[in-house]
């Protein structure tokens, strides 16, 4: 077994403390990585919490983790010692259903395994994440890095790149469409600079009116405070897509009175209580308004690599371990540029 360093939530309320579990010995289709960087993203502060449900204690989350490969399985192909290497949201699926034929494992019919807070498919080995020293992982759900890339700002591209990476896509953003992007947190700094790259001009709505210079400089062209509904007024039938990040509970109606005829707004952010919808908001215009869920391993390393091509990374602020529960207070307050990254050396 590979003895491991990590943090850990031991109930709901208590603050993450240093925890030291195993790792399993590799299997021969198992990598074993030395992590050098774990990305703090707001779904570890909602499952820490319990926010979405009871999580299983202790629990160590992190899925934004990037490292650096210290041994293969004797069948592993794609890795070899001292590769880079990534591991987003999942570590296995069932592999025969038709998501994960069609490289959707998120959505496997069967068993996705989390990275954390989840069971292995013997449904009985809790899973554990990134913010620790080692991790295990079946070499088909293992991102690979390109060398030459800043590592640590790579790391949130995991988590907050696949999930603003793969609605832009798959709803074609490209030059000549207008985008808003709902909150500017981890999620949200990443929205930005992907549909700027792809050529869409870009407008955030943001409750921080601090953040606009920030807003400006990460590529997007208007910033309007969303907490006034005045400033709704001149947008109505504006946008083509609207993604939204928010992590609490909000309004959609703005937003949806904001898209054109036919425009899209996707939901991200996954705030644990419901929110109401008006039917007259979506009726008139035919708008739609739909979830995604970060993405497939094909697609993620597809962004892994637009990423490196486009040299678009994280924003990030690098703390120490010891640093992990005040960085979960500042980003609960919205007060995160653009992403707390652990340095696993201090774990
Ligand atoms: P984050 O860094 O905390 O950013 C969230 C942003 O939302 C904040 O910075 C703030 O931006 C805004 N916000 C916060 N509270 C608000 C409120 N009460 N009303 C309006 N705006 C508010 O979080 P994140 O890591 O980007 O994650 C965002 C959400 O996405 C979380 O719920 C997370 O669990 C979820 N998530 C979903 C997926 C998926 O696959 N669907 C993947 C990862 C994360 P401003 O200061 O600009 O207002
Ligand atoms: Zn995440
Ligand atoms: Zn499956």
């Amino acid at each position: 077994m590979i003895q491991t360093k990590g943090y850990a939530a031991s109930s709901p309320t208590s603050p993450l403390q240093p925890y030291t579990f195993e790792r399993r010995d590799p299997k021969p289709d198992d990598v074993v990585i030395e992590i050098a960087y774990s990305g703090i993203c707001h779904s570890d502060i909602h499952t820490a919490r319990s926010e979405w449900g009871p999580a299983a204690y202790p629990c160590v989350p992190g899925h934004e983790i990037v490292g650096i490969v210290k041994a293969v399985g004797k069948k592993v192909k794609k890795f070899k010692v001292g590769d880079f290497a990534g591991v987003g949201c999942f570590v296995d699926s069932c592999g025969k259903c038709g998501s994960c034929k069609t490289h959707e494992e998120q959505f496997c019919a069967n068993h996705t395994v989390f990275t954390y807070n989840s069971l292995e498919l013997d449904n009985k080995t809790p899973t554990q994440g990134g913010y620790s020293s080692h991790i295990v992982v079946k070499e088909k759900y293992v991102l690979k890095i390109k060398k030459g890339q800043p590592l640590e700002r790579i790391a949130p591209l995991l988590c907050a790149g696949i999930t603003t990476y793969s609605p832009l896509k798959r709803y074609g953003i490209k030059k000549g469409h207008k985008v808003g992007v709902v909150g500017l947190g981890g999620l949200g700094h990443m929205a930005v600079k992907l549909a700027k790259s792809m050529g869409a001009e870009v407008t955030i709505f943001s409750t921080s009116p601090n953040k606009e210079a920030d807003a400006k400089k990460l590529g997007a062209k208007h910033f309007v405070i969303s907490k006034d509904p005045a400033n709704f007024e001149k947008l109505a039938g504006k946008f083509d897509f609207i993604l939204d990040t928010v992590s609490a509970k909000h309004d959609f109606t703005p937003y949806l009175n904001s898209l054109k005829l036919d425009g899209t707004m996707v939901l991200v952010g996954a705030a644990p209580e419901p929110s109401e919808v008006s039917a007259f908001a979506l009726i008139f215009g035919r708008k739609k308004l739909t979830g995604s869920l970060i993405g497939g391993i094909k697609e993620t390393q597809e962004m892994l690599d637009y990423c490196a091509k486009k040299k678009v990374y994280s924003d990030i602020e690098l703390i120490p371990a010891s640093e992990i529960n005040t960085a979960y207070e500042r980003t609960i307050k919205g007060q995160v540029k653009y992403r707390f990254v652990i340095d696993a050396k201090t774990f």
